[in-house]
C-alpha cells in the first residue's frame, strides 16, 4: 500500500502515517508507556491488530524508565526517555509495526527536558539520518497564546531540520497528566476547556511555514476517568477550527492534524465523531494502566500465599513459578494488548496499517 516500513517513523514516513490515517478515517492511539513492559504490550498489540500505532512517554514516564531511584531526575527524565527510544526503534522493526515515538505533556518548565532530547535526535540524526523521536509535545496552554506561539514557533524551528514534528496544545485539557494539568470544576462553566478556532488559525499562520505539527485542541475532554456529566464534550469545536483555517486559505478539508488528549473512557461516538474531524492521534493513559493492574491485583488476590512465603508454612511447597515476576507482569500484558484491541477497534484502526 504504501512504501513505509516497518520500526519507528518519523519525517516523510510519519506524515504519511498521518495523512492515510485521515483519509482512511481513522486514528490510531497513542499509549503511555513506563517500561518494557508496557512497551512490548503495545508492540503486540498493535501487531495482532495489523494497525500503526504511537508510543509515548510522560516526563514521569521517562523517568521511571530510567529508574526511579536514580539520583538526578532531570537526567533521568532524559535517558530514559533516549533508552526507550532504542528499545523501541530495535524492536518495531522486529515486531513489524509502524510506530510513531512522541512524548507527552511538557509544560514552561520542562523545555529544558525537550530541548535536551532534540539534541539527542541531532545527534542520532547526524549518524542515522534519522531523529530518535518523530514528535515532541509543548503544552504551553497556561502562557499567553502569543508566548505559547512563539516559544512553540522557536522548538518546531530546530526540529523542522531534523524531520521532526511538533505538537502544541491550544486551550487546556481539563485534569492532569503527570503533575502537568489543570483543576476541573464541577459545576463551573469550564469555559476555559474549550479552544478558540480563532485561536488555532493564528497558530496555523505562525507554525505551518515551519514546519510539520500537530495540535492538541480542547473539546471538554479531560485526563483521566470520572463520573460522566462534569465536562461535555463538544467535538464540533474541532470541526470549526478545521473549517476557519480551511476556508482562510483556501485548503482541502481537515488540513490540521488534530490530538485527542484524554480518550481513557470516551464514548465511542464521541470518539468517531472527532475522528472525522481530522483526529489522528488519540492518547489513552488511564485505561491501560487500569488494564495492566486488573489482572495483577486479580491474580495476587487468588494467590495471596505466594506473595506471602517462598515455601509454604503448611506444605512445604514451593512457590517460586507463581511469584516470578514474568508470571504476573506477563498477566498485565495481556491485560494491555487485550484493551487496545478495543481501542484500535474504536478509532477504526484495525487491520489499517500502512506497512502490511
Ligand atoms: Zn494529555
Amino acid at each position: 500500500m504504501s512504501d513505509v516500513r516497518p520500526g519507528v517513523v518519523t519525517g516523510k514516513a510519519y506524515q504519511a502515517v498521518i495523512e492515510a490515517a485521515k483519509a482512511g478515517g481513522y486514528a490510531l492511539p497513542a499509549v503511555n508507556v513506563v517500561g518494557t513492559d508496557s512497551v512490548n504490550a503495545v508492540l503486540e498489540a498493535a501487531a495482532k491488530a495489523k494497525s500503526d500505532v504511537i508510543i509515548q512517554l510522560s516526563n514521569g514516564g521517562a523517568q521511571f524508565y530510567a529508574g526511579k531511584g536514580y539520583p538526578d531526575s532531570f537526567q533521568a527524565k532524559v535517558l530514559g526517555a533516549v533508552s526507550c527510544a532504542h528499545h523501541v526503534h530495535l524492536l518495531a522493526q522486529a515486531y513489524g509495526v509502524c510506530v510513531a515515538l512522541h512524548t507527552d505533556h511538557a509544560d514552561k518548565s520542562l523545555i529544558p527536558w525537550v530541548e535536551a532530547l532534540v539534541g539527542h535526535s541531532e545527534a542520532h540524526h547526524a549518524k542515522t539520518g534519522q531523529p530518535l523521536f518523530s514528535s515532541h509535545m509543548l503544552d504551553l496552554s497556561e502562557l499567553s497564546l502569543a508566548e505559547n506561539i512563539e516559544l512553540s514557533a522557536a522548538m518546531l524551528r530546530r526540529m523542522a531540520k531534523i524531520d521532526m514534528s511538533l505538537e502544541i496544545e491550544l486551550g487546556v485539557t481539563g485534569g492532569e497528566e503527570d503533575g502537568v494539568g489543570h483543576e476541573v470544576e464541577e459545576g463551573a462553566d469550564n469555559s476555559h476547556l474549550y479552544t478558540q478556532p480563532a485561536d488555532v488559525l493564528q497558530a496555523y499562520d505562525v507554525l505551518a511555514p515551519i514546519g510539520h505539527f500537530s495540535v492538541a485542541a480542547s473539546f471538554g475532554n479531560v485526563h483521566g476517568v470520572y463520573k460522566p456529566g462534569n465536562v461535555k464534550l463538544r467535538p464540533e469545536i474541532l470541526k470549526n477550527s478545521q473549517a476557519l483555517v480551511q476556508q482562510t486559505h483556501g485548503l482541502a478539508e481537515n488540513p490540521l492534524h488534530l490530538v485527542f488528549h484524554g480518550g481513557s473512557g470516551s464514548d465511542p461516538a464521541k470518539i468517531e465523531e472527532a475522528v472525522g474531524y481530522g483526529v489522528f492521534k488519540m492518547n489513552i493513559d488511564t485505561d491501560t494502566q487500569f488494564a495492566f493492574a486488573e489482572p495483577i491485583g486479580k491474580y495476587v488476590l487468588g494467590n495471596p500465599r505466594a506473595f506471602q512465603y517462598q515455601l509454604d508454612p503448611d506444605t512445604g511447597k514451593p512457590y517460586k513459578k507463581d511469584y516470578d515476576p514474568r508470571k504476573w507482569l506477563r498477566l498485565g500484558e495481556d491485560g494491555m494488548v487485550a484493551r487496545l484491541q478495543q481501542a484500535f477497534a474504536d478509532l477504526g484502526a484495525t487491520g489499517r496499517s500502512v506497512c502490511l
